[in-house]
């Protein structure tokens, strides 16, 4: 059974991000991007790639843009994107047209 002997065995435990919810976009606290949302982290033992089996998971506060994530503690959440928010110090560079309303730069869960 020299097979099992050559087969390499890759694993590792990866954290996969996923968006929850359908909620308006929140302010990050860091980069004052209006690009902040909820999310589900979630631990997963993988073996060659395959995720196998589910460790732990939390929520957490994550920024599609720089990419800080904050755990979920009553008491505290991001500030809510107000219409027409622009970013405090580089004014227009992210902020969206007033048309178009916001867009989180996040790629929606796949069901
Ligand atoms: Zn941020």
């Amino acid at each position: 059974m020299d097979f099992f002997f050559c087969l390499p065995i890759i694993f590792g435990c990866p954290t996969k991000i996923k968006p929850e919810g359908n909620q308006g976009a929140r302010i990050c606290p860091r980069c004052h991007n209006a690009a902040m949302f909820s999310a589900k982290s979630r631990t997963w033992f993988e073996l060659c790639f395959v995720p196998l089996i589910p460790l732990n998971s939390k929520h957490v506060w994550m920024c599609g843009i720089c990419q800080l994530q904050v755990h979920v503690q009553p008491g505290w959440e991001p500030q809510v994107a107000q219409p027409g928010y622009q970013h405090p110090q580089v004014q227009g560079q992210y902020a969206p047209s007033q048309s178009a309303g916001y867009g989180p730069g996040y790629v929606q869960p796949q069901k």
